[in-house]
C-alpha cells in the first residue's frame, strides 16, 4: 500500500514519451547508480566549455543537421541520448544516419530541457549540451500504469525516483569523508558545505544528518578518473559527481573539477545539495530552477518547491 502512495511520474505533454528505456544503462543495474552532475560554473562561458570536450566539438560539427542526412558523429549523438535515457533504437556508434528514430529522441531531450523542439541539431540544442550536468540519465523512470487515485499530490509533478522508488527505512543517517584524490580546496570548507546541504534536506522533515569518523550510511569523497565502480570521471568539465540510490549511500565527486565554494569555479556545495537528493532517493526534474535538474548553471543552494514535493511524497512527509 505504501509503495503505491511513491508512485509519482514526470508528467509530459505526450505520455508515452515518458516511456524511456533506462534498463540497458550499466548504471541502472542493481545496486543502482546514479550519476549525478550538477552544474555549477557560471565562469566559464558556454562558449569555453564548449570547446572542452570532444562532445561539443562534434556538436558543432552537427549544427544544422537533420532528418535524412548524415555526417559522421551522429553515431556519438545517438549514444549520448541513449545514455541519457532517450529512447533509441540499439545501433552501432558508427550508424551516422540521423533518422526518425534520432530526431524522435533528439526531440523528447529538447522537450525536457524546455527547448524549441525542433528536431535539429540547432545552436540552442549544442549550447544546452554542451554544459557541464549530472552523469545521471535524464530520464530513470517508468512511467506508472496505475497511479494511486489518492495520491495527495494534485499539483503537477516533475521530480522522478529511481526504479522501484528505492529510499531509506531510517530516518537518522550518517556520513564520512573519503577521498582518493585531492582537490585545491580545503576540508573544513567541503565539510562546512556538505554539512550545509545535508541540513538543507533535513529542514522541516524526519531525516537528521550526523558527521561521523567510524562507519557511516553515507561516504562522500574526491575521485579522479577510474576509481572502482562502472563510472570513471572525464576529467574537467562533463560529468561532475554521481551519487548512488538508496540505501547504498556512495557519493563521488570528480577530483579533476575546480572546485570551489566562494563561487570562481564549480559551487561545491551546490553539486554536493544536487547529489544528496539522489543519495535519498530522487532522480532528475525537468524543473529548470529545481535541485535535481539534471543540469545547470548557477549556484543554487536552497530547494526549490519540486524539490521538497519530491522528498515529502517519498517519505510520506506531508505537513
Ligand atoms: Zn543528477
Ligand atoms: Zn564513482
Amino acid at each position: 500500500m505504501h509503495q503505491n502512495t511513491l508512485q509519482t511520474f514526470t508528467k509530459t505533454k505526450n505520455p508515452n514519451s515518458i516511456f524511456f528505456s533506462t534498463v540497458s544503462l550499466n548504471i541502472l543495474k542493481s545496486p543502482i547508480l546514479f550519476l549525478v552532475l550538477c552544474l555549477v560554473n557560471p565562469f566559464p562561458s558556454v562558449e569555453q566549455r564548449a570547446s572542452a570536450t570532444p562532445f561539443t566539438k562534434t556538436l558543432h560539427n552537427l549544427r544544422g543537421i537533420r532528418k535524412g542526412q548524415e555526417a559522421n558523429g551522429v553515431g556519438t549523438l545517438r549514444s549520448y541520448l541513449s545514455h541519457l535515457g532517450y529512447q533509441i533504437n540499439k545501433q552501432s556508434s558508427s550508424n551516422n544516419n540521423f533518422d526518425e528514430n534520432v530526431e524522435s529522441a533528439l526531440k523528447h531531450y529538447q522537450e525536457f530541457h524546455h527547448l524549441h523542439t525542433s528536431g535539429v541539431v540547432d545552436d540552442q540544442t549544442i549550447r544546452t549540451m554542451s554544459l557541464p550536468r549530472c552523469g545521471l540519465p535524464d530520464i530513470t523512470t517508468i512511467a506508472n500504469p496505475n497511479p494511486n487515485p489518492n495520491d495527495l499530490s494534485s499539483a503537477p509533478q516533475n521530480y522522478t525516483y529511481f526504479p522501484g522508488n528505492p529510499r531509506w527505512s531510517k530516518f537518522s543517517l550518517t556520513y564520512r569523508h573519503s577521498s582518493s584524490a585531492r582537490v585545491s580546496i580545503s576540508m573544513n570548507e567541503v565539510r562546512q558545505a556538505m554539512r550545509n546541504a545535508f541540513e538543507t534536506w533535513g529542514e522541516n522533515n524526519s531525516f537528521s544528518f550526523t558527521e561521523t569518523s567510524g562507519s557511516s550510511d553515507m561516504v562522500y569523497g574526491f575521485h579522479r578518473g577510474f576509481h572502482f565502480d562502472l563510472n570513471p570521471f572525464d576529467g574537467q568539465n562533463g560529468v561532475l559527481a554521481h551519487a548512488y540510490a538508496p540505501e547504498d549511500g556512495r557519493l563521488h565527486f570528480d577530483g579533476a573539477e575546480r572546485w570551489t565554494t566562494t563561487g570562481s569555479g564549480i559551487d561545491f556545495q551546490t553539486v554536493g545539495l544536487h547529489e544528496i537528493g539522489h543519495i535519498l532517493g530522487l532522480g532528475h526534474s525537468n524543473v529548470s530552477d529545481a535541485v535535481m535538474a539534471p543540469t545547470y548553471t548557477e549556484i543554487r543552494r536552497s530547494l526549490t518547491q519540486d524539490d521538497r514535493d519530491g522528498l515529502n511524497n517519498l517519505y510520506g512527509f506531508y505537513n
